[in-house]
């Protein structure tokens, strides 16, 4: 199906219902199927393993990072555990110093207690990464724009590299979305998403994603995945696909809105740093325009000589931005991440990849931009 991402997003995995002829993918809230004879069954036996809605589902994210295969998650972090569950003990993973903080915390805390070894590297220089590369390198797992500095990699050049190394490339596509930039396409082997972000969009539901091309390495995610049983309700899929619906036009608004924020901040007194990849001085901004297809609804900001208090004030006098942990939703959201979403990373090694107390993230949303740069204005004022 070459359909463009709108028509994609509005109706790839779904037809009509066979039975009733309902145009919406119904809640198919059943564990298991009736089977004629022993092994006689529609395609479906029981739920853990393939469910109507979640298949309808996996089709549509597959189809929107233009991939064969497709798997839905109860989180991000079951989706990120799946493609450790590849590896086995002596195995050697390169990934980014500055990931998603519960990453980091598996990588440390559960996985390289199994015997693997986890090398952090900055992902924006493909070099660093190169070092690290043995042969033992079985898996480059990174993120792009990072979270929260937004820092780009090359996932072309990471490509290329992953194959010389017999390694496979991970992409964690939460930040950009499907509708901004598409990695298998670029060379990667594997998409993860945490669909609880900009795919979900409305902050109601938590879920995962991995999506792929290979047959044989998704028959191996799909035998992890029934095994284990990280998979998500047939509710919690209809939420998505409803949500996945409004996706391309929900992006649109975030990255627009994104950018009229960054810009009012760059100049803003109180502000010492920003971060947003839309800006021809941000050192990633020549590959986001190579490989993304806008600048997404993230932006970062250090505040100038502000102390943890100070910043705290600030995180805490908004109107119409909610703190809150997550991103992605059409709501806007502030963070603040040493202490909220990278709590779990050492002090030491946050500061060193930027994340320091006076730091705020901000997940633009998608509401009136007027009503959002005057709440800007009087939290920083
Ligand atoms: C939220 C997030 C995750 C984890 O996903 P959950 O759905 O919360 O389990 C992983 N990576 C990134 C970049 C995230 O923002």
């Amino acid at each position: 199906m070459r359909y463009k991402f709108a028509t994609k997003a509005i109706h790839a995995g779904q037809h009509a219902d066979p039975t009733t002829g309902a145009v919406m993918t119904p809640i198919y809230q059943t564990s298991t199927y009736r089977q004629a004879a022993p092994g006689d069954h529609q395609g479906f036996e029981y739920s853990r393993g393939t469910n109507p809605t979640r298949k309808a589902l996996e089709d549509c994210l597959a189809a929107l990072e233009n991939g064969n295969h497709g798997l839905a998650f109860s989180s991000g972090m079951a989706a990120t555990e799946t493609v450790l569950k590849l590896l086995k003990p002596g195995d050697e993973v390169i990934t980014g110093d500055d990931l998603y903080g519960g990453s980091y915390r598996m990588f440390t805390k559960v996985y390289a207690h199994y015997g693997i070894k986890f090398y952090f590297v900055d992902t924006s220089k493909p070099e660093q990464i190169e070092e690290k590369m043995t042969v033992n390198t079985r898996l480059i797992w990174i993120e792009t724009p990072t979270n929260p500095t937004l820092k780009l990699a090359d996932i072309a050049a990471i490509g290329k590299l992953a194959k010389r190394a017999g390694a496979l490339l991970a992409v964690d596509n939460t930040f950009a979305s499907p509708y901004l930039q598409n990695p298998l396409d670029l060379g990667a082997d594997i998409v993860m998403h945490s669909v609880t972000k900009y795919i979900g969009g409305h902050s109601d539901v938590v879920m995962g994603a991995l999506v792929m091309n290979d047959k044989g390495l998704y028959d191996k995610l799909f035998f992890y995945y029934n095994a284990c049983g990280g998979t998500p309700g047939p509710q919690d899929s209809f939420l998505v696909l409803r949500g996945i619906k409004t996706l391309h036009l929900r992006m649109r608004a975030h990255c627009e809105n994104g950018r009229k924020v960054a810009e009012y901040l760059k100049t803003h007194p109180r502000i010492e740093k920003i971060y947003w990849p839309g800006f021809e001085d941000h050192p990633g901004h020549g590959i986001a325009k190579q490989q993304m297809r806008d600048f997404g609804g993230m932006v970062s900001i250090v505040l100038k000589d502000a102390s943890l208090t100070d910043t705290f004030k600030v995180a805490s006098s908004f109107k119409v931005f909610t703190l809150a942990e997550s991103l992605g939703g059409v709501e806007s959201l502030i963070n603040h991440p040493a202490t909220m979403t990278h709590g779990s990373i050492p002090r030491e090694i946050r500061e060193r990849v930027g994340v320091v107390d006076n730091l705020i993230r901000i997940s633009v949303g998608i509401e009136d931009i007027d009503d959002l740069l005057e709440d800007l204005a009087q939290a920083l004022g």
